[in-house]
């Protein structure tokens, strides 16, 4: 038996690319984004009752992978990029059905011309993402205090400082009305640590690229610290 699933409404996200984007949603409390609604899903009866929610699950497909087949086996970066375990013990975004789950604060829903934008804190997902459903998070059912998280039961721990050159303060005060909450997301961001685990185990010079909205923001590692060297609009 096969079903068919259409989407019902697409991710306007600031993560333009996965580098960057945190492994989960709730990491990086400060990314906003939008859901843009189907117009045949735009009703504001679709979302009557909606608001009084403070978090809603996303269900979305993995669009970026879906060429790209699944894997059984998967090294998660929580366990150093080595160990390997099941695919369905895993988060990894290469399963059978490229589908994925992520819970995400609410922030407020408007309308422009007819559609429907669902504004949206805290979420993992790449600009595009195509979203097939919408639920309203249910703190007695899907909150579990007593819960075990196996190999990632409490969120990663990192000890990173962020720092900007004079050239990338500049720039953040240059782009501050259009993006007044630019300097705590890039630190969030960087904070999360975006390095593959095998780059975190070496010292380098390297420099970093990101591309967060339309902007391109470089930075270097030196011990703990994450150093942005520059943030450049992109054409
Ligand atoms: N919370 C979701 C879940 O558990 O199903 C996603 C977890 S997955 C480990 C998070 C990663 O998915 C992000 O770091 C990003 O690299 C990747 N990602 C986000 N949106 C994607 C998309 N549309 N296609 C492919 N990969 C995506």
């Amino acid at each position: 038996m096969r079903y068919n699933i259409e989407p019902i409404g697409i991710i306007e996200s600031p993560y333009r690319e996965k580098f960057a984007i945190p492994r989960q949603p709730g990491l990086v409390k400060s990314a906003q984004g939008s859901i843009v609604m189907n117009k045949e899903f735009s009703s504001p009866d679709f979302f009557r009752g909606l608001d009084s929610f403070s978090h809603i699950w996303l269900e979305f497909v993995f669009h970026e992978n879906i060429d790209r087949g699944w894997q059984p086996l998967i090294r998660p970066p929580r366990l150093g990029g080595n160990a390997k375990i099941g695919v369905f013990a895993s988060r990894s975004t290469f399963r059978p059905n490229a589908l994925g789950l992520s819970v995400v604060e609410l922030l407020g829903i408007h309308y422009q011309r007819g559609i429907a934008h669902i504004d949206i804190g805290g979420l993992d997902l790449l600009h595009g993402t195509p979203i097939i459903d919408i639920k309203p998070y249910l703190p007695y059912a899907d909150a579990i205090p007593e819960a075990r998280g196996g190999y990632a039961h409490t969120a990663p721990e990192q000890h990173i400082q962020v720092e900007f050159s004079a050239a990338a303060k500049q720039a953040l005060i240059a782009l501050q009305q259009q993006y007044p909450n630019l300097n705590n997301f890039i630190v969030d961001v960087l904070k999360q640590d975006p390095r593959p685990a095998y780059q975190k185990k070496n010292e380098s010079d390297r420099i970093y690229g990101m591309q967060l909205y339309n902007l391109n923001i470089n930075w270097h590692v030196q011990g703990n610290t994450h150093y942005v060297t520059s943030i450049m609009e992109l054409s």
